[in-house]
């Protein structure tokens, strides 16, 4: 994305929160414990509409110590509280980086109440009443060990009262099942009076946090067009893009473009969608950030400093997807990656690709990167499709890629990594990505690729835009 658009997204990082008059708030014990969960986080809104409460219980013993989960902050912390098993108050105390129980032992639950407004910083421009955090703000986890499964129960509410919405697979009820990527990588929840839309397409149950304020596309609109999307992308993983998916929609003002930035996580799989107000649904259909931003999650997480290759993909496979599922011609894909690559192209600045992917963000270089990342990909996907036909003449009598060649083009590595691409709990380096892709497909391509380019100032030689927009 443009500095521009991340600049947006940091404006809308700190959102008011309220909840309406007669907001109702749960206070009552856990109940319908999932058995498989030894940590039970019961989430909500307290009645002062302002703060947050988790209560972190366990029918054994409590962690000793806790710290934030992603994205989350000690001073986030307003109090905290342990009630053991037995119901007595334990004493508690407060460190720089944990909170440590003195009778952890004595079970029962933790009780911690949370300020967002201390989280997250920013403006409420064009959106109230609604304030979108990381979960690890909730998600206080064990210092000296991460959860393999846990439960997050969030109170199920209908009508203009406050709603939290999380990203997780459902379980049981209210409660959500949650694994390790939560407490190891970044999440998204949704909590105030947003509107709370609902999909589901090619597997994948779709959650639309619609936020507050003004928008020209109504929420049938919204859903089709997340939808579609969603669907378009299924096509390429061939198989769900998430068994759940989050994804917070917000009204922007004075955006040039239909969709002014998008970003995804993957400690639960979310996209986060800043919306011009005035983007109608024929702009949001053709629009090309929700396919690229879900491409993301047919990837591992990427370091930062490596985004050359994953964002090189997801922008190929924005224009590819789009021309193949309809959402614009295939003379349009074709057109779009050919301007996008003479961008990229004119964009050098005599520094090597892989500088300029490392310092993306303090130069704001994102086209160069975004579009050179997309010329390797497609270089790797021109040549995945010429080996397969050399190798394979008969592939065509095939219903699937032959033995020899696992991969007939980059789709078929992409395919074949994003079953893993979920459960991955640390973000990868680009190198080690290329070499997941090219295990999969049993030759090297990817990585030659990537090394060649990483260190040149040059931008790679794109092929003839005939040679790229090709079926599935
Ligand atoms: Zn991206």
């Amino acid at each position: 994305m443009r500095a521009r658009r991340i600049a947006s997204f940091y404006g809308l990082a700190a959102l008011a929160l309220s909840c309406t008059p007669g907001c109702s708030h749960r206070t009552g014990a856990v109940d319908h414990l999932p058995n498989e969960s030894t940590l039970r986080y019961d989430l909500d809104v307290e009645p002062d509409r302002r703060r947050l409460r988790v209560r972190i219980c366990s029918d054994g013993p409590l962690p000793a110590r806790l710290v934030p989960g992603p994205g989350g902050e000690m001073r986030a912390l307003v109090r905290a509280r342990h009630r053991d098993a037995m119901g007595r108050l334990r004493p508690v105390s407060v460190a720089s980086a944990a909170i440590v129980l003195s009778h952890p032992a004595a079970g029962g639950c933790l009780e911690l109440h949370l300020d967002p407004g201390r989280a997250v910083s920013g403006n409420t421009a064009g959106i109230d009443r609604a304030v979108v955090i990381p979960g690890g703000v909730w998600l206080w986890r064990p210092a000296a060990y991460v959860p393999t499964h846990a439960s997050v129960r969030v109170p199920i509410r209908r009508g203009a009262e406050a709603r939290l919405s999380v990203p997780w697979t459902d379980g049981h009820g209210e409660w959500h099942r949650l694994g390790p990527t939560a407490f190891l990588l970044p999440s998204r929840t949704v909590v105030g009076s947003h509107r709370h839309l609902e999909s589901t397409t090619s597997g994948t149950r779709i959650r639309i946090a619609r936020l507050p304020g003004p928008m020209q596309a109504t929420d049938a609109e919204i859903v089709s067009w997340i939808t579609d999307a969603t669907s378009c992308v299924a096509r390429l993983a061939r198989r769900p893009v998430a068994r759940h998916l989050l994804v917070v929609v917000a009204p922007v003002r004075g955006s040039r473009d239909p969709v002014a930035f998008g970003h995804v996580t993957r400690g639960g799989p979310s996209v986060l969608l800043l919306v011009d107000e005035r983007a109608g649904a024929a702009a949001l259909r053709r629009d090309w950030v929700a396919v690229h931003e879900l491409v993301h999650l047919l990837l591992p997480p990427v370091r930062r400093d490596d985004a050359l290759l994953p964002e090189g993909i997801a922008t190929y496979y924005q224009e590819l997807l789009r021309a193949r599922c309809g959402l614009i011609s295939a003379q349009e894909g074709r057109a779009a990656l050919a301007q996008g690559f003479e961008r990229g192209r004119r964009a050098a600045t005599g520094r090597t690709l892989g500088e300029e992917s490392r310092d993306m963000y303090a130069t704001g270089a994102f086209v160069r990167v975004y579009w050179a990342g997309a010329a390797i990909a497609a270089l790797a996907d021109r040549e995945l499709r010429s080996a397969a036909s050399t190798a394979d003449p008969t592939r065509r009598a095939h219903a699937g890629p032959s033995p020899r060649s696992a991969c007939r083009s980059l789709d078929d590595a992409i395919a074949a990594i994003a079953p893993e691409a979920s459960r991955v709990t640390r973000a990868w380096t680009a190198w080690e990505l290329a070499d997941a892709l090219d295990r999969r497909c049993g030759r090297r391509v990817m990585r030659p690729l990537l090394e060649r380019w990483w260190s040149s100032s040059e931008f790679p030689p794109v092929p003839e835009p005939s040679e790229i927009v090709s079926s599935e």
